[in-house]
C-alpha cells in the first residue's frame, strides 16, 4: 500500500466532507476495518481503506468543490457534480467516418435544474447493464462540460473521469418538474383563442377520452414502429408513452385538450409507472381517471394547435394544475 503521508484526523475530515458521515460513523467503519483485517493493518492504513471504498480520492491535490448544475457552464474542466438520475438514454453505436463507439447518457438533476451527463464506450455497460437507473444518485468526477449542437450543457466523462454510483448518505434534493420553465403565456377565454397562441386557462373538464398508450423512443420521444425502431434513431429500447385527451369548458366556449407522457399522467391523477397501467384493467384504468379528473375544476397551459384532420382547436398542453387551492380560486373567479 502507498501510505499517502496524510493524518488520520485529515482523512477523516476529508471523509466527512464528501460523504456526509458523521465523526462517529467515520471512526466505527475504521474500527470494523480493522477488526476485519485482523489488526494486520494500522489506523492509518484502515482509515484510507474506508476512504477508498467510499469514493474519496485522498490524491487529489486541489481541493475542488461541488458545483451545482445551474453554475455549469460549457469549457469547465474537472466537474465535480451530484444530482438524481431523472431519465437514461439506453446505450446506442455511432459511426463517423473510420470512427465508432458507442455512447449513452443520463440526465441528472439538483435543485438548480437539469444536465445531461454523456458517457461513452466501455463505460456505457453502467447504463446497458442496469447499473445506474432513474431515482439513483450519481457523483460525477472530473468530468468536462461542453455544448451540444443544440447549445445545451452536457458533461462528458473521459478516462480520467470518476462515477460513483450511489454515494453513501449523499441525499439529493430534485426541483419540482412543475416549476420548470415554461413559455410566457397569456389568460385568455377559450372564445378567444387563436392558432399558435401560448395561453393559460381555466376551465371545468367536461368529457374524457380514453388514454393511448404507445411504445416512444428514449430519445426523441417519437413513437417507434412496431419493430421498436425510431425513424432517427434506429433501434432504441422503447419506454411507454401516453396520450390522453380531454374538453375543458370555460364558461365562453369549450375546448379539446391534449397531453402526452407525464403531463399526461399529472392530469389522470395517476403515480403508477405507465408500463404497469397500459396492462392493467382499462375499465378499471378510466373509472379512476373518471373520478379523478371529470368536473373538476383545472387550469392548463398550453400552444393553441389547429387539427386540420378534424378542421378545430386543440391545446397542446405543457403544464397543468388539477389541484387548486380554494384561496387561489377565489382570487381568479374575483378577476374574471
Ligand atoms: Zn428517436
Amino acid at each position: 500500500m502507498i501510505m499517502l503521508q496524510i493524518p488520520v484526523s485529515e482523512v477523516i475530515s476529508r471523509i466527512k466532507k464528501e460523504t456526509n458521515l458523521s465523526e462517529k460513523e467515520i471512526n466505527s467503519k475504521i474500527k470494523e476495518k480493522i477488526n476485519s483485517l485482523e489488526g494486520l493493518v494500522s489506523e492509518e492504513g484502515a482509515a484510507y481503506i474506508v476512504a477508498n471504498e467510499l469514493g474519496v480520492s485522498l490524491l487529489d491535490s486541489i481541493k475542488k468543490s461541488q458545483i451545482k448544475v445551474e453554475n455549469v457552464s460549457g469549457g469547465m474542466q474537472s466537474v465535480d457534480i451530484v444530482g438524481k438520475v431523472t431519465r437514461v438514454f439506453q446505450p446506442r453505436h455511432w459511426e463517423k467516418g473510420r470512427k465508432k463507439g458507442t455512447v449513452a447518457s443520463f440526465i441528472m438533476a439538483d435543485k438548480t435544474g437539469t444536465i445531461r451527463i454523456v458517457i461513452w464506450d466501455e463505460r456505457v455497460e453502467l447504463i446497458g447493464q442496469g447499473k445506474i437507473k432513474e431515482g439513483d444518485i450519481i457523483r460525477v468526477k472530473n468530468g468536462y462540460a461542453k455544448k451540444n449542437l443544440r447549445g445545451e450543457r452536457e458533461i462528458h466523462l473521459n478516462m480520467n473521469s470518476q462515477i460513483i454510483i450511489n454515494p453513501e448518505n449523499v441525499k439529493v434534493e430534485v426541483a419540482d418538474i412543475k416549476e420548470r420553465e415554461v413559455p410566457e403565456s397569456k389568460e385568455v377565454e377559450i372564445k378567444d383563442i387563436e392558432v399558435g397562441d401560448s395561453i393559460k386557462t381555466r376551465g371545468v373538464v367536461v368529457q374524457l377520452f380514453d388514454p393511448y398508450f404507445y411504445q416512444m423512443c428514449p430519445e426523441c420521444r417519437k413513437r417507434v414502429d412496431d419493430e421498436g425502431e425510431c425513424e432517427e434513431h434506429g433501434k432504441v429500447e422503447p419506454g411507454t408513452s401516453v396520450v390522453f385527451n380531454f374538453v375543458l369548458d370555460d364558461g365562453t366556449a369549450t375546448v379539446r385538450c391534449v397531453s402526452f407522457g407525464k403531463t399526461a399522467q399529472i392530469l389522470m391523477g395517476l403515480n403508477e409507472e405507465l408500463d404497469k397501467l397500459s396492462e392493467e384493467n382499462p375499465e378499471e384504468l378510466k373509472e379512476k381517471i373518471n373520478n379523478f379528473l371529470l368536473g373538476k375544476e383545472i387550469i392548463v397551459e398550453g400552444i393553441v394547435r389547429e387539427n386540420q384532420a378534424y378542421e378545430r382547436l386543440e391545446v397542446i398542453i405543457n403544464r397543468s394544475r388539477v389541484n387548486i387551492d380554494a384561496k387561489e380560486l377565489a382570487n381568479l373567479l374575483s378577476q374574471k
